[in-house]
């Protein structure tokens, strides 16, 4: 590159005296200000040609899918979500629906509308399991955000578009992809309108974070800050269209039962109850839970007009413990069993100490989410000993007295103890 005296960039004229670099080729010269130039057109031009190609591939992806029926959703979910058939059902079918409706644009003014879900159950039952399960199935962008973090415009808080930041973060900014993706907003009850909901401690009324939510629940173009957060004027931001996006909500709303009962019992007073003749299930009043008593809960009118599908979970008993711990495709002793035989040893898990391990859950109330956290005190002790012991073949058999001796020790044994 051999450079000549008093040279000019032949791009935009400057000489060489007022430039950083100058570089010369054949026939002509380019500053570095024109070589940043040239940079950023062409970043922009590439970026636009990726963007185009990964769309038409999204649309082509999603046109190749398998259209599964909702038994076949369901038989899915069995694999990895113990019992809770009422729920599965209803997800199923609004999956089914929700896919017919992405794959068939609308028709002779026949317009399937969306069928956002919200599902009422004790925390640690399944309910984010359900819908992280049926986004793995229909491979579809998943995000789950917990509405406690949003708070009304104004407030000190995430906007409640950060929930699509989200889903766009979920598959590497493919704004196509995202449209059609499926977000879990968690803690729903805990956005209760102050006053109707008696456990709510905000300071902010979550009123307004629902009214926020409207929009996006009900399919709009709306403006995404791509990393979250609060949107600030300088920020660039991203379209992205709700209208094909799933929304599910979730919540525990801890004392709805009382409101349920309520509602039920002034119900059965009336003729259609004594006619039906159908026993009530008092032991689980969530089963009849309605738009009304979350209504009731606090949550707005609107919002529950754009979840038109209430389903409920089932509190989970010593039997449905059992099953998780040992049915799911991926249930912890199936796992712990991989974990040692990648170290040459069989672990044989006695049911006493499996009927121990969902005693002890029960007992201190930990539900499903637990079973992890006592598998760990229990076993933690040999997963450390055993690698290093170099003997062949070995064979590790947890029974109750093991399990006993190590989760008396542990931190949840002092604490049985007290
Ligand atoms: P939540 O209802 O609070 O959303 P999760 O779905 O997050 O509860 O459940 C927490 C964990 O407990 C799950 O990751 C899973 O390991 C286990 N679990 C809860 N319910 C079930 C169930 N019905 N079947 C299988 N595993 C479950």
């Amino acid at each position: 590159m051999a450079k000549k005296i008093n040279q000019k960039c032949s791009i935009c004229g400057r000489p060489e005296k007022e430039v950083i670099i100058l570089l010369t080729g054949m026939d002509g010269n380019i500053c570095d200000a024109c070589i940043e130039n040239a940079y950023h057109v062409l970043k922009d031009t590439l970026g636009e040609i990726q963007t185009k190609s990964s769309t038409s591939k999204t649309q082509n992806e999603f046109a190749q899918h398998k259209l599964y029926k909702p038994k076949e959703i369901k038989a899915f979910l069995d694999q990895y979500v113990i019992g809770q058939d009422e729920a599965k059902k209803v997800m199923a079918v609004a999956m089914y629906n929700h896919y017919k409706r992405l794959m068939h644009p609308p028709q002779d003014d026949v317009e399937i509308e969306k069928s956002n879900i919200i599902m009422v159950g004790e925390t640690g039952t399944g309910k984010t399991l359900l819908a992280k399960s049926m986004a793995r199935l229909l491979q579809l962008p998943f995000a789950v955000v917990d509405a406690t973090v949003f708070t009304q415009a104004g407030y000190v808080g995430e906007d409640v578009e950060s929930i699509l930041s989200r889903l766009l973060q979920s598959c590497n900014y493919n704004v196509a992809a995202a449209e059609r993706g499926i977000v879990y907003i968690d803690e729903i009850d805990k956005i209760g309108r102050k006053g109707d909901n008696p456990s709510i401690t905000r300071d902010v009324s979550g009123e307004g974070v629902q009214q926020s939510l409207l929009k996006l629940l009900e399919g709009s173009e709306v403006l995404v800050p791509p990393e979250g957060g609060r949107k600030h004027p300088d920020q660039k931001m991203v379209k992205v269209n709700t209208q094909n996006i799933l929304f599910i909500c979730a919540g525990a709303f801890e004392g709805i039962d009382k409101m349920i009962s309520r509602r039920v019992q002034a119900a059965s007073i009336g003729y259609n109850a004594i006619k039906s003749g159908k026993e009530l299930d008092r032991a689980n009043l969530l089963q009849y839970v309605n738009a009304q008593d979350l209504r009731s809960f606090g949550l707005i009118p609107e919002l529950l007009g754009r979840l038109p599908i209430v389903t409920y979970l089932n509190p989970l008993d010593k039997e449905a413990l059992t099953r998780i711990l040992t049915e799911p495709k991926n249930a912890l002793i199936k796992q712990y069993t991989r974990l040692f035989e990648l170290e040459n040893i069989q672990l044989e898990v006695k049911n006493e100490a499996i009927e121990y391990m969902v005693g002890k859950a029960i007992e201190f109330k930990l539900g499903a989410r637990g079973l992890r956290a006592i598998c760990e005190m229990i076993l933690t002790d040999a997963m450390f000993e055993l690698p290093s012991q170099d003997i062949k073949d070995q064979i590790f058999v947890l029974d109750k007295e093991y399990a006993q001796q190590k989760l008396e020790k542990s931190k949840l044994g002092l604490l049985s103890a007290a």
